[in-house]
């Protein structure tokens, strides 16, 4: 069982295990294994593994999955979205708002899916043709869309983490989608932000930064017709990147087809740049998109943010929530741009 708890002060939430799903005498593990450390590292197939082609009566059923469309596939699966069977959240029920004494809670209803991005245990989304890659974000898309109009969530987050300990108790390439029955504390901060902008100036916040940064140039990294790729100016840590979409659209549910190709190439060049140029750091990307049902909001702009985790959070981060970013975002550009192309 688990809780969404309210910090009463801050106002962020918190997900609590409750009971009956973690033993706490089996121990916590820690966070900072980094990539290489795990025994099934660089294998094409684990018998353990519940996501490798072949194990799939080892998960949940599947709730979407796509084949490949060319004879070469030979049928195989390229994209597999399953419920995660060790998720902290559960998809029955209604989210109920519970008092505590002063303390607000929230039964902990939501979904936690896993987008499986290969049948195969060791690739990643670069090492695979941009057709699959872009069948990932299609997945992304309509697994958020399906998701949205489940009227008990109002918000639909899709997140990536590399090489950083996920809980998934596997290296297998996934993504997870988690549908929540409140708009999370971060997401309503840029709402407000952008909305302030879009008061003042009459336009949108991020249309107004991919323009402003096109003519600087200074911290582009890679651009398309559809998306552009960012160091951006207030980068939190070293090699921070944003992919923004050039056509404004305050929900990701509305990316098209061939905009997820797009998406595809320009993240899967600067994944193989972290990749190739970085050392394989682990990263977490995520995507910032609209509340669920929001409508078409002439303010806010999706766009998906990109941390690696390439440094230590300082104390001065812990007491201020202020982050210390050792490089600035025009060195990192600098940097990774000699590596992309810049068009
Ligand atoms: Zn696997
Ligand atoms: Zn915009
Ligand atoms: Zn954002």
């Amino acid at each position: 069982m688990s809780e969404f708890r309210e910090n009463l002060v801050s106002g962020r939430w918190v997900i609590v295990l409750t009971s009956g799903t973690r033993d706490a005498a089996s121990g916590l593990e820690f966070v900072g294994k980094g990539r290489g450390t795990r025994e099934d590292e660089g294998a094409d197939y684990d018998p353990k593994c519940p996501y490798c082609g072949g194990n799939e009566h080892m998960t949940l059923p599947e709730v979407s999955l796509i084949r490949g469309q060319d004879g070469s596939d030979s049928g195989e699966w390229i994209v597999r979205v399953v419920p995660n069977n060790q998720g902290v959240l559960r998809p029955t029920g209604e989210p109920v708002v519970r008092r505590h004494h002063i303390h607000q809670f929230i039964t902990g209803v939501g979904t936690h899916e896993i987008v499986v991005e290969s049948p195969h245990h060791s690739v990643q989304p670069y090492d695979q043709s941009l057709d699959r890659f872009a069948a990932i974000i299609g997945a992304y898309r309509d697994r958020v869309a399906a998701l949205e109009t489940d009227r008990r969530f109002e918000y639909v987050s899709v997140i990536r983490n590399h090489g950083i300990e996920r809980g998934l108790g596997t290296s297998h390439p996934c993504s997870e989608i988690v549908a929540l029955p409140f708009v999370p504390v971060d997401v309503q901060a840029e709402l407000k932000q952008s909305e302030d902008y879009y008061e003042f100036s009459s336009s949108c916040v991020v249309c107004d930064l991919i323009q402003s940064e096109l003519s600087a140039e200074t911290r582009v990294l890679l651009r398309s017709d559809a998306f552009v790729a960012i160091a951006p100016y207030a980068a939190r840590v070293p090699y921070e990147i944003w992919i923004l979409p050039t056509r404004h659209a305050s929900s990701f549910v509305a990316i098209t087809d061939a905009e997820a190709r797009e998406m595809a190439f320009c993240l899967g060049r600067v994944l193989l740049a972290l990749a190739e140029d970085l050392g394989d750091p682990p990263y977490s990307y995520y995507i910032h998109t609209a509340p669920a049902r929001a409508g078409d909001m002439s303010y806010y702009h999706w766009h998906l943010e990109l941390i690696p985790r390439v440094t230590a959070v300082t104390g001065i981060e812990y007491g201020t929530g202020i982050p210390v970013n050792p490089m600035s975002p025009e060195q990192s550009a600098a940097f990774l741009s000699r590596k992309l192309t810049v068009h």
